[in-house]
């Protein structure tokens, strides 16, 4: 994908701040990074989300999400690590190339608004029937 940055950060097109490498995975620091050390790991062949991703590319990027939240904790000792992923422009996907945040969390940082939403109880008819519905797609 000639116009995507994530592309050209894999190829050095355009500079990064890399923190591991390997045959499949490129991960880098973020330059907005919600705390020190967000860091977001991709894939290096293009795949626009996880409908896209290969199957042996999603293998290498959680591999490597072990590697490097080990890396984390070793180097900041954070108080816990959110792993962010969000798929299409309505879940604000803002690059298209897919990417796995990890997003170190020290005590007394603000709360991440997804990992903080009201727990109110659903209609369990509802849960039932959408769940239904999602198993009866599943290929
Ligand atoms: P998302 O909303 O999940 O698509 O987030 C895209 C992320 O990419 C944001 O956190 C940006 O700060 C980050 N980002 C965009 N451009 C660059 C870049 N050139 N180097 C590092 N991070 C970037
Ligand atoms: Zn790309």
């Amino acid at each position: 994908m000639d116009e995507c940055i994530f592309c050209k950060i894999v190829k050095g097109e355009i500079p990064s701040f890399k923190v591991y490498e390997d045959e499949k995975v490129f991960a880098f620091g973020d330059i907005n990074p919600i705390s020190p050390g967000h860091t977001l790991i991709i894939p290096k062949r293009h795949a626009q989300d996880l409908w896209e991703i290969s199957g042996d590319d999603l293998t290498a990027i959680h591999l490597a999400s072990k590697k490097i939240i080990k890396a984390i904790q070793d180097a900041l000792q954070p108080s816990g690590v959110a792993c962010v992923q969000l798929n299409g422009p309505g879940a604000n996907q803002v690059v298209l190339h897919y990417h796995l945040h990890l997003v170190p969390r020290l005590a007394g940082d603000p709360e991440l608004p997804v990992a903080t939403w009201e727990l109110k109880e659903g209609d369990m008819d509802e849960v039932r029937e959408i769940a239904g519905k999602i198993a009866a797609a599943i290929k």
